[in-house]
C-alpha cells in the first residue's frame, strides 16, 4: 500500500493568496488536487489523505496538515500551489517543483520531483524553472518525502491563461498523479477495467431529503470531499 497525502495549499480566504484580479490561489490548487484524486484513485494499492480543508473555508494550519501527515505514516506528501512575484501582472512565469534544501533533504523526493517537473512544464505548457530547493514548513516538518508543486504565477500575464483553464488545472493534476504511478510503478484497479466492461452496473444511493435545498448541499459535500459525480434526482 502506498499512502499519500494530498495538500491543496492554504484556504480560499488566506490573506494574499490570490491574483491581481481576486481569484483565489486554493481555487487553483484545489482543482490540481481534485484531478490528482481522480487519476489516482483509479489505481491498485493507494491510499489518499486529504489533509487541507476540502471546501477551502478554513486555512488548516500547516503543522496539523504535516502532523497528520506524520501520524498517519504517509509514504509521500504532495502539496500543491500556485504561485505569485509581486502580486501586480507582470511578465515572469513557469512552473517549479521544490525538495527540501536542509540535512533532512532526501533522495526520493529529489527523484520524485525530477519525475514531477518535465511532466508538469508539458502540461501546463509554461516556462521550465526547474527542480529546486527550499526550507518550508511542509518539505521540513513532514518525515516521509515530500515536495511541493507551483504550478505556475498567480500574477503572471502569461501563466494566468493557463491557470484560468480548468483543462489545464487538469492536466496538470494527472501530469503530477504521473510521475507518482511512475515513482511507485502503480498498476490500474482491475475492477476498474471489470466494470467498465459489465452489462450490470450499480448505482450508489445516499440518501433522502425533504427539500431539494438539502439534498443539494448534501451532493456539493460528496463533491467537494470525494470528487465524485453526484446529482440530485426527484422521485415522487
Ligand atoms: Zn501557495
Amino acid at each position: 500500500m502506498v499512502k499519500i497525502v494530498i495538500d491543496a495549499g492554504h484556504g480560499v480566504l488566506t490573506p494574499g493568496k490570490q491574483t491581481p484580479d481576486g481569484e483565489k490561489e486554493w481555487m487553483f490548487n484545489n482543482e490540481v488536487l481534485l484531478a490528482v484524486q481522480a487519476k489516482l484513485k483509479i489505481y491498485d494499492k493507494v491510499e489518499l489523505l486529504r489533509v487541507d480543508d476540502p471546501t477551502g473555508k478554513i486555512d488548516v494550519p500547516l503543522k496539523i496538515r504535516t502532523d497528520h501527515s506524520n501520524a498517519w505514516k504517509a509514504d509521500v506528501y504532495l502539496s500543491f500551489h500556485h504561485n505569485a512575484n509581486t502580486g501586480v501582472w507582470g511578465d515572469w512565469g513557469g512552473v517549479e517543483t521544490y525538495t527540501f534544501e536542509g540535512n533532512g533533504s532526501n533522495s526520493k523526493a529529489d527523484k520524485l520531483a525530477k519525475l514531477i517537473q518535465p511532466r508538469l512544464v508539458r502540461a501546463m505548457g509554461l516556462r521550465d524553472r526547474g527542480v529546486r530547493k527550499k526550507n518550508l514548513h511542509v518539505l521540513r516538518e513532514t518525515k516521509m518525502p515530500a515536495v511541493l508543486i507551483e504550478g505556475g504565477f498567480m500574477d503572471s500575464r502569461t501563466d494566468i491563461e493557463a491557470l484560468r483553464n480548468p483543462q489545464r488545472l487538469k492536466a496538470q493534476g494527472e501530469a503530477i498523479a504521473e510521475a507518482v504511478i511512475a515513482y511507485y510503478q502503480l498498476k490500474k484497479k482491475s475492477s476498474t477495467t471489470s466494470t467498465i466492461n459489465a452489462s450490470k452496473t450499480f448505482r450508489l444511493v445516499t440518501g433522502t431529503f425533504l427539500s431539494k435545498e438539502d439534498a443539494e448541499v448534501s451532493a456539493d459535500r460528496l463533491r467537494k470531499q470525494h470528487g465524485w459525480t453526484v446529482y440530485v434526482k426527484e422521485e415522487s
